[in-house]
């Protein structure tokens, strides 16, 4: 027989393009539309539709960026058309070729109610599913102009970023607002041929491809092209055969949820997200309703407070939804975070705000982490999934790694203490899924763990306004329920999934340590001020909970819960991840900055009113001290302030510069200010590497291949420019003893830096409080030191803890990790000696190695400070930055942990009259305090948490300063753990596996 294949598929195609999708909808009556474009921000929905309306020309052009425009929509059901679905399509003047990131609208009735939303690949709101004729039909339409920020050429600087830059002329022209008659057959058989087109095409030669093939052509037969609808039944009818034949027994089974990543800010500001949020749920909720196979699953507790409050209607049918089993709250946090950059504490509150939120309002509590998008997963989160009581772990962005492909799809990973979680890798890459051929054909072939596991998740739909799921993706699934030579797809709870998995494949391979996205490095400097605004206020919220819950137990303090509940969403909210991440446009950052302004100021409020109730009345000068660091005044506690009896830092310059010299470190500056000598005098070994510095500026050249904002490409470092400038130098002997060193440098024309170096007595960490005046174009700003360590690997801080990554490059694993994350602290370290960084706003390092011919190796170190990336914010980072960071000069581990606590929560002096003891202490080596509070569930009860900050076991005891009624063992997320240490004395022996984090609830005694 003749091969037909070209000419049958080339038939289906043209003949499905041309003619059975534009005979999906038939009879075409235009309606009558009225417009009322708002001058500036939008209003709520009861104000929209009450505005005055003028008449609209369909065809016209609408919506400067960012505005919003009402449309009222007035049509006559005819009378012909009684018994028929009847719909609305609406072309807002979308570009299909986008799923979203663009105009979009949502459908109102005229009582407030919400239909569904318009969308670029969804344009139709259902009016009757069996018409009456002479109907009069009355909607609204809430449109938003949002302007297309991700062009051809999608990296480009643009200005529409922000609606204080943006352009005012109209951005869409409207093409349709048609009442029309939705042909069922036609609409089906348009699938039908959609599926199988899609499926042969993945199909190797052979009866499946033939046999569909010969059932395409038997269709389109019996098709007459100038009645598509009258001959559409029959057409499908010769598709059944081919529809109908069972997938193989051996067929990946795909477990299809709806699904529509939102991302919380990004190329839109917040108040936008609030709307797409509106927008695809109401979508979603029509499409609960079409079709009873289908489920929804959204994450972020955020997004859905925001309904409860903005859109009250949507979110008590998301009520009913949910406890029917259909909209399935995903994720158990509060946004869909960071996790690299976080705090061990805020993630922690990401899982007990989000949990907390989905327990109270629908009585669920999420079993998995749902986080598909965010930029790489730290080594911590192991043991904060299961220790806040989640089962597994979900993402897909480990697929974008540049160079190297992850082994497994399904697999345990464990974390830096050796706690392992359950996690799944979709392989159909995406969680934008449509349910095409080629994605489900993808997932399969893709699959690396087939041996053993059989099956993989689909999210299905378009996020970021694109609307969700599509009645055509679910009418996609229910072909694909079971078909041959296809995967098969089912609508399913992740939770059966993993439960499903992880019975099945009982031995999952393991991976162990961070999950490292080789790519959007830079994502850990961008946008300076939300790394700066984040470090700052977690540390102050957890200040200001110690203070308070001490002021509580103390006295009559009230504990000021619905202020810190608030504080810790805004600064859940931020660690979005592509808020903290520096990769949203400049009207995200730009609110952004002034809310961690806020939030900052309003911390330091309760923290000041917390320390005045526990000082008291009195003109003394009181110490406290809020880390877990135990100095001259103890951890938790305040004493009254004594001023420094430690031998002065001494200053001496000569010729060859200037030397700062304590009991401990002696530091010798160049002329140039560069660090040419740091000895640690117990042992007279020297810190700089031979005939290198530290403390020396470098500018890079940083324009990566895409993804500005995101991407630093290894290419950077071969273009660098040392700032070895020097405007001005002074040392100053300060009245406390300490010494400063100022230097004043230029950067280039524009830029200069201001470096003020403190020495203090008896301390071996050289603090730099730096002042940047930014205005560079695409460049890297680090601070180098060179140290004279033979170091095999550095050690980051992490959440509750540190993990240690190799400073070679063997293989292409270690190649990739040019640029990598740290928290408070790097430590490099040879046995013996080592030197530590420390910083209060960086989460950027990068490390090298040099050997020279005697095979002296030595090791530089450099903390990433500013970049000035130009999308999509093309002012990123331009003006003043501070950043403090210090250079601790033969310290272990220990010694590092502490300084980089001590620099991010620092000890104050507050007037009073009286010291007080510490509520919680705590004893044994290595073991630190992280929380004080008092319970989410507002018991009373003060939750306290602690973990092990050294690697390896440690036993030791806490004690409470407070009458109590017992204590238990709680998970993260205060709940109570069974078969769990508890007691009843206010001692708590303890004794902690390395990196173990323990979190302890004590229930107090109330009355005399
Ligand atoms: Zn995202």
């Amino acid at each position: 027989m003749h091969d037909q294949t070209s000419l049958t598929v080339g038939r289906a195609r043209r003949v499905l393009e041309e003619r059975i999708r534009p005979a999906i909808h038939s009879s075409h009556r235009p309606a009558t539309v009225s417009f009322h474009e708002l001058p500036s921000e939008p209003i709520p929905a009861h104000e929209g539709l009450a505005l005055d309306y003028e008449p609209f020309r369909v065809g016209s052009a609408w919506g400067a960026a960012w505005g919003t425009t009402w449309f009222q929509v007035r049509a006559t059901v005819p009378a012909g058309w009684s018994g028929k679905r009847v719909e609305l399509l609406v072309d807002l003047g979308f570009d299909v070729s986008k799923t979203g990131f663009q105009c979009e609208g949502l459908v109102y009735r005229p009582d407030g109610s919400t239909i569904k939303s318009l969308n670029p690949r969804n344009q139709w709101v259902p009016v009757a599913e069996s018409a009456a004729g002479g109907e009069e039909v009355l909607l609204f339409i809430e449109a938003a102009s949002n302007p297309v920020l991700l062009e051809n050429h999608p990296f480009l600087p643009t200005r529409e970023g922000d609606i204080l830059t943006s352009s005012r002329e109209p951005l869409y022209r409207t093409r349709r607002f048609d009442l029309a008659v939705l042909e069922r057959d036609v609409y089906e058989l348009a699938l039908d041929l959609d599926v199988l087109l899609e499926l042969q095409a993945e199909l190797p030669e052979g009866t499946r491809r033939a046999q569909i093939h010969q059932a395409m052509d038997d269709s389109l037969d019996e098709l007459d092209l100038q009645d598509i609808a009258g001959t559409a039944a029959a057409a499908r009818a010769r598709l059944v055969p081919a529809l109908s034949a069972p997938a193989s027994a051996s067929a990946h089974a795909l477990s299809a949820i709806g699904h529509a990543h939102i991302d919380s800010a990004w190329l839109w500001p917040v108040r936008e997200t609030m709307r797409k949020v509106a927008r695809t749920c109401s979508s979603m909720l029509e499409l609960i309703d079409e079709d009873p196979d289908f489920i929804y699953g959204m994450s972020s507790a955020q997004q859905y407070k925001w309904l409860k409050v903005q859109y009250p209607e949507i979110f008590a049918r998301i009520k009913t939804a949910v406890a029917n089993g259909r909209f399935l709250p995903l994720g158990g946090m509060w946004v869909e975070s960071d996790t690299v950059m976080p705090s061990g504490e805020s993630l922690v509150r990401q899982f007990l705000y989000g949990q907390g939120f989905f327990r109270k309002e629908f009585g669920v509590s999420c079993e998995g982490v749902w986080l598909p998008d965010s930029f790489g997963y730290s080594p911590a989160l192991p043991q904060l999934t299961r220790r806040a009581g989640f089962e597994w772990f979900f993402t897909q962005k480990i697929s974008w790694n540049q160079v190297n492909r992850f082994p497994h799809h399904s697999f345990s990973w464990e974390g830096i203490d050796g706690s392992r979680v359950f996690t799944h890798f979709p392989p159909m890459d995406t969680y934008n899924g449509q349910l095409s051929g080629a994605e489900v054909a993808l997932a399969e072939r893709q699959f690396r763990d087939a041996r053993a596991a059989s099956g993989s998740i689909a999210p299905v739909g378009w996020g970021d306004g694109g609307g969700g799921t599509t009645r055509e993706m679910t009418g996609k699934a229910a072909r694909m329920a079971d078909l041959e030579g296809n995967p098969t797809v089912r609508w399913e709870h992740p939770n059966d999934f993993f439960g499903r998995a992880r019975e099945e494949y009982a031995q999952p391979p393991v991976w162990v340590g961070e999950l490292y996205l080789e790519l959007h490095r830079a994502t850990l400097t961008s946008q300076h001020k939300m790394k700066a605004g984040n470090r700052r206020s977690e540390h102050l919220l957890v200040e200001a909970e110690l203070w308070c819950t001490t002021a509580a137990q103390y006295g009559d303090f009230a504990y000021p819960y619905d202020e810190l509940d608030a504080l810790w969403e805004s600064v859940l909210l931020h660690q979005f991840h592509d808020i903290l991440p520096g990769t949203s446009i400049a009207w995200v950052h730009r609110e952004a900055v002034t809310e961690y302004e806020r939030i900052i100021a309003a911390t330091q409020l309760i923290i000041e009113r917390a320390l005045g109730s526990l000082a008291g009345p009195g003109d003394k000068l009181i110490s406290v001290n809020p880390t877990t660091v135990a100095g001259i005044v103890p951890a938790g506690g305040g004493r009254e302030a004594q001023p420094n009896r430690l031998p002065a830092v001494q200053v001496i310059s000569d010729d060859s510069g200037i030397r700062l010299l304590n009991d401990l470190v002696d530091i010798r500056f160049s002329p140039e200010g560069l660090i040419t000598s740091a000895v640690d005098l117990a042992t007279g070994r020297e810190a700089i590497a031979p005939g290198q510095v530290a403390n020396l500026l470098q500018l890079h050249q940083d324009f990566p291949n895409q993804w500005d904002a995101w991407d630093v490409d290894r290419f950077y470092r071969n273009r660098v420019t040392d700032l070895r400038g020097v405007t001005s130098m002074d040392a100053t002997e300060n009245p406390d003893g300490s010494a400063t060193l100022e230097i004043v440098r230029p950067i280039s024309a524009d830029s200069t830096v201001r470096q003020s170096i403190v020495l203090e007595p008896g301390s071996r960490t050289l603090s730099f409080h730096q002042v940047t005046d930014w205005h560079e174009t695409e460049k890297f700003l680090k601070v180098a030191f060179a140290l004279d360590i033979r170091a095999e690997h550095t050690i980051a801080e992490t959440q509750f803890g540190h993990f240690k990554r190799v400073t070679h490059a063997n293989t292409s694993w270690e190649a990739a990790k040019f640029e990598t994350s740290m928290h408070r602290f790097i430590q490099v370290e040879e046995p013996g000696f080592g030197v530590g960084l420390v910083n209060d706003s960086s989460y950027g390092y990068d490390v090298t190695r040099q050997v020279d011919e005697q095979a002296n190796v030595t090791t530089t170190a450099r903390l990433s400070l500013l970049r000035a990336p130009r999308f999509p914010d093309p002012e990123a980072d331009q003006g003043i930055h501070e950043h403090r960071y210090g250079m601790v000069v033969g310290a272990d581990i220990r010694q590092t942990t502490a300084a980089g606590i001590s620099l991010n929560a620092p000890g104050r002096l507050v007037p009073g009259g009286n010291g007080f003891d510490p509520l919680v202490s705590i004893d044994g080596e290595g073991l630190l305090l992280s929380s004080v509070k008092l319970a989410a569930d507002r018991s009373g009860d003060v939750i306290v948490r602690l973990y092990e900050s050294l690697g390896r076991r440690s036993s030791g005891s806490l004690s409470i300063n407070a009458r109590i009624n017992g204590w238990t063992t709680a998970s993260l997320i205060e709940d109570l753990l069974e078969d769990a240490p508890g007691g009843s004395d206010t001692t708590v022996p303890l004794e902690l596996k390395p990196f173990e984090v323990r979190t302890l609830r004590f229930k107090m005694s109330t009355g005399a």
